[in-house]
């Protein structure tokens, strides 16, 4: 166990044919015939989380939440939290404001209706916030969220704000922004809260800058992952190019291994109970 930081744990709750890079793949419509893989994968998580005595956020699509209701009351009963990834799954750049804010409206409606308590947090899809779409985080609050985890300050072709704050800050009036964990180092920030690079890069490396983390910027990380990361047997997208299916499926194999020690090294726990409480 490394110090005496909570940290917070977020899984964003979307199947593999749902990832934003194989958007130009498969068409939407084709969503409701792709045979699924959350209730295998979402099993698999509960059970890691409940080994290691932890407890998460699991950031749900809308749409998700309507054809697993079940899976989803499993989660909260669980005792994690259930945030909201918007209905379907769009981009915030790749909306109107009037769309985005319909989409999470709808998702917290949704998500509500099944768990039949309050939704707090908002995690738009692919980090997908920064300096060009502000007006994202005034349709949040009107929305009636209380935090989003929508920033990744880092430099990446698909997202990112790099000069984004790099930790919890009061981005609206009554609404908390909580960006994904960054490691500072050589004057920029790196990737520590998940994703791709957590895959890709050997264990020891993440371990080390999420320490760097807690001690010496004395601040909670914010982790994520995806269930279709803990599956390596999932079905492949036909016609991506390389460099997609690099990025999606490196390493899936070491990943439950990983998230054992992630979860034995740190200690962890759902996003309102480490960011939200004492707050206002
Ligand atoms: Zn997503």
């Amino acid at each position: 166990m490394s110090g005496n930081i909570v940290n917070a744990l977020t899984i964003d709750v979307e199947d593999y044919f749902q990832v934003s890079a194989f958007e130009p793949h498969i068409p939407r419509a084709d969503w409701e015939t792709l045979p699924g893989r959350l209730e295998r994968n979402i099993e698999l998580i509960l059970r890691l989380l409940d080994e290691a005595d932890a407890k998460a956020t699991f950031f749900t699509l809308g749409w998700v939440a309507e054809r697993y209701p079940e899976l989803v009351r499993r989660i909260v009963d669980e005792g994690h939290e259930l945030a909201s990834h918007g209905y379907a799954h769009y981009r915030a750049t790749d909306q109107t404001e009037a769309r985005f804010l319909a989409d999470i409206q709808l998702a917290k409606a949704v998500l509500e209706d099944i768990c039949g308590k309050e939704v707090r947090g908002y995690r738009a899809p692919s980090f997908s916030i920064g300096r060009s779409n502000p007006w994202a985080f005034d349709s949040i609050v009107q929305a009636g969220y209380r935090y989003s985890s929508s920033v990744y300050p880092i430099r990446h072709d698909h997202y990112g704000a790099p000069d984004f704050p790099r930790f919890a800050h009061e981005v609206r009036s009554g609404l908390l922004e909580l960006p994904v964990t960054t490691v500072r180092l050589l004057r920029a920030n790196w990737p520590a809260g998940g994703g791709g690079y957590f895959r890709l890069m050997p264990y020891p490396i993440a371990r080390w800058s999420l320490r760097r983390v807690n001690r010496r910027d004395g601040q909670p990380a914010v982790f994520y992952f995806h269930p279709w990361e803990l599956d390596p047997d999932q079905p492949r997208v036909p016609g991506t190019s390389a460099k997609t299916r690099f990025r999606h499926y490196v390493n899936l194999r070491h990943m439950q291994r990983r998230i054992r020690r992630l979860l034995s090294d740190f200690r962890w726990d759902r996003v309102d109970r480490v960011f939200l409480e004492g707050r206002a």
